[in-house]
């Protein structure tokens, strides 16, 4: 029988240090890539590229530089949970509290925040619970971010969601540290789908090829489209106040294009109308995390912007 995730997890902790860190040098010096795992502790596509680097790295170490796995929230991933007090991936621009209690998410921050900054290619892996898009985040749209993500695959790069969100990921706070640094978020899919796994792995092994860590492999070759999309709002599950209603996705795989002129949010007071084509990212039906983003308006690339608006909607008072 093939090991559970919590048997492979506990074996991973075995190799990792005290801040669950797994690190892998080179045979020739070279840069450092971090994989960030478990950042939200229901999220295991990550176990299995772990899991994979450690059983090819045991064999034969890197070829050049520092391949390091960051095992980040683990404490929630044994309660099965994505956080114990607070998002990990939200926190990264906050203060650390000055007076206990300190909230779990802190204390991990702290335990592998040292381990970011010599990292220069930083790779977060996660996945869904619900059905939804594979997709590539870049934290900024900078040359060395996007030419990975075109690499990668993936359905969807979806860019500027970073200065969207109610709070600082990962990925922002590496890619504000001094010098060149690549860093990305990979969305691989729906947690345990053969395909979410088969993609987590594929991406990894490409991300290694392209720096230098592995051999290349004329075997790997890349069948996706991508599509760019440009986030232009993030909506809540409140809007002054009161709860917001918003069109969900028929399409949980794929993210729907609403047509020019569509009403896609409204509560009693106000509505949103979209103002171009555009595009709903993650319009699911069942609040995750609601006190959270609930809901993104895209453009996609390639629709074009409507001129003189470059938010592409407009929300009208209906009282
Ligand atoms: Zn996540």
């Amino acid at each position: 029988m093939a090991p559970d995730n919590i048997t492979i997890m506990e074996g991973l902790l075995s190799h990792a240090n005290e801040s669950g860190v797994i690190e892998y040098k080179g045979i020739n010096p070279g840069k450092t890539i971090a994989f960030i795992a478990c950042i939200h502790g229901n999220e295991i596509a990550w176990i299995h590229v772990v899991e994979w680097l450690r059983t090819m790295f045991t064999d034969a170490p890197p070829l050049s530089g520092t391949v390091r796995c960051i095992i980040a929230n683990h404490e929630a991933f044994f309660h099965g949970q994505r956080y114990r007090a607070t998002d990990l991936n939200r926190i990264w621009n906050q203060e650390y509290p000055k007076n206990p209690p300190i909230p779990h998410e802190f204390e991990v921050r702290e335990r592998i925040r040292p381990w970011l900054e010599d990292v220069d290619v930083c790779i977060d892996i996660h996945s869904t619970t619900l059905p939804s898009a594979s997709m590539v985040i870049p934290a900024s749209s900078s040359t060395g971010n996007r030419h990975l993500c075109e690499a990668l695959s993936c359905e969807y790069v979806v860019h500027n969601i970073v200065n969207y969100l109610q709070g600082s990921p990962i990925i922002a706070y590496h890619a504000n540290l001094p010098g060149e640094r690549i860093s990305i978020t990979i969305e691989g899919w729906q947690h345990s789908e053969q395909a979410c796994i088969e993609r987590s792995l594929y991406n990894a092994r490409v991300i290694l090829e392209r720096f230098g860590y592995i051999k290349g492999s004329p075997m790997v070759t890349k069948a996706d489209t991508i599509q760019h999309i440009d986030v232009l709002d993030a909506y809540y599950a409140q809007y002054q106040g009161e709860r917001l209603e918003w069109i969900y996705s028929k399409n949980p795989k794929w993210f729907d294009v609403i047509p020019k002129g569509t009403i896609f949010a409204k509560n009693a007071t106000v509505a949103f109308e979209s103002l171009q084509d555009s595009v709903l990212l993650f319009p699911q039906k069942e609040a995750l995390h609601s006190w959270k983003e609930m809901f993104f308006l895209g453009s996609a690339q390639g629709l074009g912007r409507l001129e003189g608006d470059m938010r592409g909607f407009r929300s009208f008072s209906l009282s």
